[in-house]
């Protein structure tokens, strides 16, 4: 990363990332072999700042993951996708395929938001909260209790086959196994009552389609948390491949101060690094060792950077050790390191044009799902024609239209649905025209509707049902359909 060459603030820019690894060479016979073989990471432990809010976000997610489905609200799950019913249930909210709109307005709020914390403080998402971050650090977690830290988990891999080294490999990967099969059955108890879900794997009597999601959810968590760990990081996620888009010199990233840190070198504590020539950099690696993705941030901003902190940690304790200032490697801006902003400095520059557009539009398609929400009517209707007779005569010439109408009861107690109908001289229903839907339930009723003989022009008539509960007032909608009159 090339810091400006002057002192003033640079227009804001695509900033270049550059790939930690080395060009590939062509070989004897000439050919350049794409083929990289992967070498097995062991990230050292580390503790500072950014570990505990790291671990904070763990805990958070997880706890939300694991705990929402066991809450129940109304005596029912108090978040449930059920797709068999085409109902989702999130707390007190009951929401049907016709409220599609309320999915689509949270996607964009999520990308939004996405693009909002990463122009501010780049790879927010991918450092703290993201799942594969998330898991890879749980079993991290559960290696490290198992196999020990990383120079024993090194000279375990390294050792010949032993009973101890057979004893925690399997360990390890039983107690991964387990951890993915609980996700699994929590990730599906997201769309089967989770009670009814427990029952069914304690007699097992699991459908075919609650087997496949389990293990698939689990298999996907134990290869991937266990497994492929960063190489999901650095070659399936396509955010890492569009970060630099919304990077620019004012976004807040992980970053090594090169104009401190350089001529770097070993040194004893009491030299005068100074003196010498030196920068503060004491050369130790710890920040690559206990690199999530197994990259030298002295290097530079690289696409394999997940923004996690750990470098920063691991450099402060190092700082500390030798007694020097911290913040060699820092969360950061590059304008910041470039000129030597103080932290308030570069919050204030953080305020740009496009951070400010990105919460303006963010802000308003809050408020408009907001207000939507509030007003929207607990009840939906679809009025379908009757497509086997658009219209007949019936009895003393009268003029009957059928249509069909399902009445959705959006909210989780009994409704009385009562039904009338306008816009045209003389026109009745000639029908049952009230029902009972029960909570959450789906009614369709048969309507006829007539009008007497010569009271209306051949030709298509707009009308309109009137739809309204006669338990709450306030549960009321119209619905426009045409009354069909034959020549
Ligand atoms: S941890 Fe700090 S001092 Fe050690 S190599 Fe990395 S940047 Fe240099
Ligand atoms: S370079 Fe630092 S911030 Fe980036 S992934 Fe590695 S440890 Fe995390």
């Amino acid at each position: 990363m090339s810091n400006p060459p002057n002192g003033n603030t640079p227009p804001a820019k695509v900033i270049p990332i550059v790939a930690a690894a080395a060009a590939p060479e062509a070989g004897d016979d000439g050919l350049v072999s794409l083929y990289q073989a992967s070498k097995k990471l062991y990230p050292r432990s580390v503790s500072g700042l950014f570990n505990q809010w790291r671990w904070a976000l763990v805990w958070i997610t997880q706890i939300v993951f694991y705990g929402l489905p066991w809450l129940v609200w109304n005596n029912r799950q108090a978040v449930l996708f059920d797709l068999e019913a085409r109902r989702f249930y999130i707390f007190g909210l009951v929401l049907y395929p016709q409220d599609f709109i309320y999915l689509t307005g949270l996607l964009v709020i999520s990308a939004l938001s996405l693009f909002l914390f990463t122009a501010v403080a780049g790879r927010l998402w991918c450092g703290y909260a993201c799942p594969q971050t998330v898991y890879t650090e749980i079993f991290l977690w559960i290696e490290k209790k198992i196999e020990g830290e990383r120079a024993a988990r090194m000279r375990l891999d390294q050792s010949g086959l032993s009973l101890e080294k057979v004893g925690r490999k399997s360990a390890k990967h039983l107690v991964w196994v387990l951890f993915s099969l609980w996700t699994g059955f929590t990730f599906v108890g997201y769309f089967t009552p989770l009670h009814q879900l427990g029952a069914a794997v304690a007699t097992l009597a699991l459908g075919p389609w609650q087997i496949f999601w389990v293990l698939f959810y689990g298999f996907a968590t134990y290869g991937n948390a266990g497994w492929m760990r960063e190489q999901v990081c650095k070659y399936m996620c396509p955010y890492a491949r569009f970060q630099s888009a919304m990077f620019d010199h004012d976004t807040m990233i992980v970053t090594y101060d090169e104009k401190r840190g350089e001529p770097r070198g070993a040194r004893g504590k009491k030299v005068d690094y100074q003196a010498k020539g030196m920068g503060a950099c004491v050369d130790c690696t710890l920040c690559v060792q206990v690199c999530p993705t197994g990259i030298d941030i002295r290097k530079g901003l690289q696409y394999e950077c997940i923004g996690c902190g750990a470098c920063a940690d691991a450099c402060d304790e190092v700082m500390d050790k030798m007694g020097y200032a911290r913040g060699l490697i820092k969360y950061s801006t590059q304008n910041g390191i470039a000129q030597g902003w103080t932290r308030a400095q570069m919050i204030r520059h953080a305020l740009r044009p496009r951070v400010l557009v990105y919460v303006s539009i963010l802000l308003a398609i809050c408020a408009a799902l907001a207000v939507s929400l509030f007003l929207r009517t607990p009840l939906k209707v679809d009025v379908i024609r009757d497509r086997g007779a658009l219209a007949r005569m019936v009895e003393a010439g009268r003029i009957e239209n059928v249509f069909r109408l399902q009445v959705m009861n959006a909210t989780e107690s009994r409704q009385q649905i009562e039904i009338s109908v306008r816009g045209m001289d003389g026109l009745e229903i000639a029908s049952e025209h009230a029902v009972e839907v029960l909570p959450t339930e789906v009614r369709s009723l048969v309507l006829r509707l007539q009008i007497p003989p010569g009271s209306a022009e051949p030709g298509s008539h707009p009308i309109e049902f009137q739809i309204r509960s006669l338990n709450d007032a306030g549960i009321r909608l119209d619905e426009k359909s045409v009354f069909i009159v034959p020549r």
